[in-house]
């Protein structure tokens, strides 16, 4: 778009245009593009064109009718964002509606002439939790009336050791959304934090030679694909340091639906580079940083980690027993990083037909969690997975949604405010089909056609306009809540069929509130009048 404005303002000049695209700020990439010069894409330019125009019918009409419905001129609605606020308070739907259940993890302290250990009970296939009064069964069959140390002997048999070997690939190199997740995992970088490090790693530094170059590909991607040159590079690499890792090519990622044509995952422009060499002329996050991405380049050619996972499988009175161990190999991957612990064998050396006495039941009431809010990553995760947004917009995204005090963050993970479900339940509720993941991977792929220069920009954008008018002509199919002040009289349970009666005065129904620690609170709606207050589900 920007060298398409460059390219306009220099028309009529007495010189040739080309373009150049550069994936990295390299010598190399520089003379190859020289060397081989295009020109402008006009049908990506037509669809980023088809992109805008519709974004913009989506804000300039719909958030008008935002300020009507909730009084507030500084509301807006988008396209792109109005989809993630949606995934955010469904989830805080998805909490609120949650219900804990009671379960028991039960355990067997055993030993055999040698040694003490722990063997899990067997759940039945068909039981997905083991219930307190099943647990109690269980023990009763050996004489025990509850959990703690046995008075009296009773032992269970090893009957079959399974065993097979596992896998496990490295994963492949970073898109812009494996980045940020990993970055904030690993470093506790925010996303904004990443692409502001990763942008400077991209322009490039002064290396202690005194030359000037870009140390790692363009950041902004959804691709993770390597091309042959720095395949080559790689595997230049890999073959004089780490010979006995190296595998033939890359960990290659699923292909996505959208993936921006020619582009390459966030890879180092030059693997010889090291991150301990890198260290000498970067900032300690950038370096941090390099080394991430180098790693992970490198990691994608290496073998996989493999190892023996085995399965030591007691019975008892009709019901199972297991010992699980895992024993893992240097040669994959992992044994490449220091601080990466390869599994270890139990060594127990048990043989099928070894007794075991039961020493003590250990017994732990444990209770269902509910699902887990969005962090930054894992939402720029499902955002490059089901296509909706661009790598560059990802970060800016999240920021709006910050900025309109829609959601908020705390101890990294993602709320939905007050605000931000009326602005959503208000979109839903007449604007459903906008901003349902269907219809934008649809309107993506749309555009994708458009970029590939078939289709037809005007009839897309006419379609996509007329759709928003008759959305806005017909009714809200629901009545929105009035909850400021008391305004409304219709009982909460009413306006909200699907939300969870409070047990307390069962007429409220359950709110929750993300707290700035980072806790649910879990309230009624009734509240002054109903005093429940709860940090667990209720
Ligand atoms: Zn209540």
């Amino acid at each position: 778009m920007i060298a398409k404005h460059i390219a306009d303002e220099l028309k009529g000049g007495k010189f040739h245009l080309y373009r150049l695209r550069l994936k990295e700020i390299s010598k190399s990439e520089l003379l190859t593009e020289i060397g081989s010069p295009s020109s402008i894409d006009s049908f990506l330019v037509e669809s980023q064109v088809a992109r805008r125009v519709i974004d913009r019918i989506f804000g300039f009409e719909i958030s008008p009718e935002l300020w009507k419905a909730l009084k507030g001129n500084s509301l807006s609605a988008g396209r792109v964002q109005s989809t993630v606020l949606r995934w955010i308070c469904q989830r805080e739907e998805e909490i609120r509606n949650f219900t804990p259940e009671n379960y028991v993890s039960l355990k067997a302290l055993v030993s055999d002439s040698k040694d003490e250990f722990l063997l899990d009970y067997v759940l039945p296939e068909e039981k997905e939790r083991l219930l307190e009064k099943d647990a109690l069964e269980v023990l009763k069959k050996y004489g025990s009336s509850k959990p703690g140390p046995l008075s009296h002997k009773e032992s269970l048999v090893l009957k079959f050791i399974e065993e097979k070997e596992y896998k496990n690939f490295p994963p492949p190199p970073f898109s812009t959304a494996s980045l940020q997740e990993t970055a904030s995992r690993v470093l506790g970088m925010s996303s904004s934090q990443t692409m502001k490090i990763a942008q400077s790693l991209f322009e490039g530094k002064k290396t202690k030679k005194g030359e000037y170059t870009g140390l790692i590909t363009y950041m902004r991607t959804d691709s993770t694909h390597v091309s042959s040159g720095k395949k080559n590079l790689a595997l230049g690499f890999l073959k004089e340091n780490f010979p006995s890792l190296l595998r033939g090519g890359p960990t290659k990622g699923k292909t996505k639906l959208h993936a921006q044509g020619a582009h390459e995952g966030i890879l180092p422009i030059n693997p010889y580079l090291t991150p301990d060499e890198a260290k000498g002329f970067l900032k300690p996050e950038e370096a941090k940083l390099y080394e991430l991405i180098w790693s992970r380049f490198l990691e994608s050619f290496m073998n996989p980690e493999t190892g023996t996972e085995r399965n030591y499988i007691f019975e008892g009175k009709k019901e199972s027993w297991s010992l699980k161990e895992k024993e893992g190999k240097s040669t994959g991957y992992k044994g490449f990083r220091k601080n990466e612990p390869l599994p270890k064998d139990n060594g127990n050396g048990l043989k099928i037909g070894d007794n075991v006495s039961i020493l003590e039941w250990q017994w732990e009431d444990k209770k269902t969690s509910p699902p887990v809010r969005y962090t930054e990553g894992s939402i720029v995760q499902k955002m490059e997975k089901t296509g909706v947004g661009r790598p560059s917009t990802y970060t800016q995204t999240i920021a709006t949604l910050q900025k309109r005090k829609y959601i908020y963050e705390a101890k990294k993970k993602l709320g939905a405010s007050p605000l931000g479900e009326k602005v959503n339940a208000f979109l839903i509720s007449s604007f459903e089909e906008l901003i349902g993941e269907s219809f934008t991977k649809d309107m993506e792929k749309s555009l994708d056609v458009l970029a590939k220069g078939e289709g037809n920009k005007l009839s897309l954008i006419d379609s996509f306009y007329k759709k928003v008018l008759k959305l806005k002509k017909e009714k809200p199919k629901n009545i929105l809540p009035k909850t400021e002040k008391g305004i409304s009289k219709i009982p909460d349970t009413m306006q909200h069929p699907s939300r969870k009666k409070c047990p307390k005065c069962s007429d409220g129904t359950i709110l929750t509130k993300f707290s700035k620690k980072g806790k649910t609170i879990y309230f009624c709606s009734n509240y002054p009048h109903c005093d429940l207050l709860s940090y667990e589900p209720v």
